[in-house]
């Protein structure tokens, strides 16, 4: 069959891959000069370090198989995300740790006095959290919210941490150890060269044509017997229902000599610091040697429509538009929407592998059993 897939992230990538090497014939379309989508990284011309160029990203993952395959592909080398904070006139340990809670109030706390301490912070009277805020409070209490989530919150996500489902902190645990580890995955790494070189070792199959700096047309969807479609959802629709909410992010380059910060990400807590992290991306390859240093400045802020979509908002108001759109979705024939536009959620790397792998499989068992054109094949929307 003849595919289009829109977008070559690793989305496009690794459905395109896997549909190549079982005879279809695809072709991928992406609007940018580059391949890799979000995870492209590039070489910065000044000092020759490897740039996370739309922001920090670090693989980890539980799924055995999504670790063989992007291995398969590029050599990983070990590494851990340690992130740090800079936050009322202090640096501290990320996420809250045992580190974090003895430096914070000056104690020398063990962890099952850590855990009882906290207890006397927290506010236990919230018994059913329902805001960001609440949760936050529930947990660690109004000083360490503060000091750790409020501002930065804030910034990131442009509203009161009132506003906010819960559910978001839930991912941040409070851990009464000193493991600053941000991942408990079994599998973390870099890879050695960075994201770009992966992915495109994913498109390297003569089953593959891409073709950079072209937007998907939807005139040319006819050409072809089936879409994958990893572009904002709201746009393949010309936004004619109104705009799904995103954050989007702008990054302030800066460079110096030798080491600016001494870690990859540095978080800035407080609120009249306008921006909410440095990333000083020599750091995730350290196993490299460079006498320049490069840092991004990250602002957060509200997404125009000529803005890069990155973090999907999904309050109450974009739920019902985005339940409207999947409904559009589900009653266009002969187009499968995927990744994290395409579904419109945030999706770590290795979950938008898993997914893609699987949508491969689907969209195969479809067409082995039928010879009608597939409507539409399950999408993770
Ligand atoms: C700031 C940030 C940090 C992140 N950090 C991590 C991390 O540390 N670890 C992790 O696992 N994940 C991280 N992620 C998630 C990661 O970026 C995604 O999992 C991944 O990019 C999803 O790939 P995708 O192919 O679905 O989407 P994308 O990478 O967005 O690719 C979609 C592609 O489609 C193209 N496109 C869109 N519309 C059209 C159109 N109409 N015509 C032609 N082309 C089009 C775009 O140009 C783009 O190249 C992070 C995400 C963000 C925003």
């Amino acid at each position: 069959m003849d595919l289009l897939l829109v977008g070559a992230g690793l989305s496009g990538a690794v459905i395109g891959r896997n549909l190549a090497e079982q005879g279809h014939r695809i072709t991928i379309v992406d609007g940018r000069s580059h391949i890799g989508g979000n995870c492209h990284t590039e070489r910065d011309a000044e000092t020759g370090v490897m740039v996370h160029v739309y922001g920090p990203h670090i693989f980890h993952t539980d799924d055995e198989e999504v670790w063989n395959y992007v291995n398969a592909f590029t050599r990983f080398l070990p590494y851990k995300n340690r992130v740090k904070t800079t936050s009322q006139g202090a640096v501290y340990s990320l996420p809250i740790n045992l580190h974090t809670i003895n430096q914070f109030y000056g104690k020398t706390l063990r962890p099952d006095e850590a855990r009882a301490f906290l207890e006397t912070q927290a506010d236990t009277s919230i018994t059913d959290p329902q805001s960001f805020e609440e949760q936050a409070l529930r947990f660690v209490g109004p000083d360490l919210y503060e000091a750790f989530f409020k501002g930065y919150t804030e910034k990131q996500w442009g509203c009161s941490p009132t506003e906010l489902p819960a559910a978001i902190l839930k991912r941040l645990p409070v851990r009464f150890n000193y493991d600053d580890n941000y991942f408990f995955h079994r599998f973390q790494g870099m890879p050695e060269e960075g994201y770009t070189p992966m992915i495109e070792s994913i498109l390297d199959h003569p089953g593959i044509t891409v073709h950079l700096e072209t937007m998907f047309d939807p005139d040319t969807a006819a050409d072809y017997d089936h879409v994958f479609y990893s572009g904002p959802l709201d746009g393949y629709f010309d936004y004619r229902l109104g705009r799904l909410g995103y954050r989007t992010l702008d990054f302030e380059r800066f460079s110096d000599t030798g080491d600016y910060q001494g870690c990859a990400v540095m978080n800035y807590g407080d609120r009249d610091t306008p921006y909410t992290r440095i990333t000083e991306h020599k750091h995730f390859s350290p196993w490299e040697s460079h006498e320049g240093t490069v840092c991004y400045r990250e602002y957060a802020r509200e997404c125009g429509a000529d803005d890069i979509p990155y973090y999907p908002i999904r309050l109450v108001e974009e739920k019902a538009l985005l339940n409207d759109y999947v409904a559009l979705a589900k009653a266009t024939p002969g187009v499968t929407f995927v990744g994290r536009l395409g579904t419109y959620r945030y999706l770590d790397m290795d979950v938008t592998i898993r997914e893609a792998l699987d949508t491969a499989q689907a969209f195969l068992a479809h067409a082995a059993e039928s010879s009608a054109m597939p409507a539409f094949v399950k999408s993770p929307l």
